[in-house]
């Protein structure tokens, strides 16, 4: 589904990805960790078309990525869920998740909203459809994110780091979700600390330290690795 074959970004001077390689099949999930600035984030939105680079080759579903390409047919085979929800405060739970397939896929009105709101019993908060993102727990606005980016019916879903802004009490409701979802067989690349969600449902685990890719290893082997350990020290954010 996805090939990235030495990408290459700069920020003005600084070398952020050096000649990434990563191939992700249908159905794999691919768990990406590494210390705070080591290009993952860039990484995934190089792969959704949000980051422009300078060097290398990405395609998504057999579309090469290029700057001047059409980034929205791209973009709307990968879903894509942030660190903060990012949901549009105004409108209400079904009204967010309803938008991007009224809008980009013109489906009807109706539909959309059946659609919405199957999705909503899928991630477990249907009975919250018709209140405002403010009035809900950050696991449950996480999990509307995720049920938003469903709704396009994407070919991959992208994660970066989806549960590290929430309290430590719902972040278990979202790894749920995330966990019936690879499951049910989709495709996912997900930036964690989470490496009981690696563990148990990776295929891979790929570790990126200075804007190098510098391992691809299946989660046991990688959690074995001695040098996870002098590595973990590195981490900044959870370790
Ligand atoms: P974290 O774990 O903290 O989220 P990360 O692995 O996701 O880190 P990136 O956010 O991809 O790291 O950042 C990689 C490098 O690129 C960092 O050195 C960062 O400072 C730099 N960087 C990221 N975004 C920009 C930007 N828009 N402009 C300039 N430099 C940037
Ligand atoms: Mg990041």
């Amino acid at each position: 589904v996805i090939s990235v074959q030495q990408l290459d970004k700069w920020f003005g001077k600084h070398h952020v990805l050096r000649k990434v390689n990563l191939d992700v099949l249908p159905g794999q999930k691919v768990v990406i960790v590494g210390p705070s600035g080591s290009g993952k984030s860039t990484l995934i939105r190089c792969i959704n078309g949000l980051e422009a680079f300078q060097g290398g080759e990405i395609t998504v579903n057999g579309q090469r990525l290029t700057q001047t390409r059409d980034l929205a047919a791209v973009r709307r085979e990968v879903g894509m869920v942030f660190q903060g929800f990012h949901l549009f405060p105004h409108m209400t739970v079904l009204e967010n998740v309803m938008l991007a397939p009224v809008k980009l896929r013109k489906l009807p009105q109706a539909q959309a909203q059946q659609r919405a709101q199957g999705l909503l019993e899928r991630v477990g908060i249907a009975e919250q459809a018709h209140k405002h993102p403010a009035q809900l727990s950050g696991g449950q606005q996480q999990r509307v994110a995720i049920a938003r980016a469903l709704a396009m019916e994407p070919q991959v879903m992208l994660f970066d780091e989806p549960t590290s802004a929430l309290d430590p009490e719902v972040v278990g409701e979202v790894l749920d979700v995330m966990r019936n979802l690879a499951s049910g067989g989709m495709t996912m690349i997900v930036v964690t600390h989470e490496m009981g969600f690696a563990r148990e449902v990776a295929d891979r685990v790929v570790f990126m330290d200075r804007g190098e890719l510098l391992e691809d290893l299946p989660p046991a082997e990688f959690l074995g690795h001695p040098a996870w350990k002098e590595r973990r020290t590195s981490c900044g954010a959870c370790c």
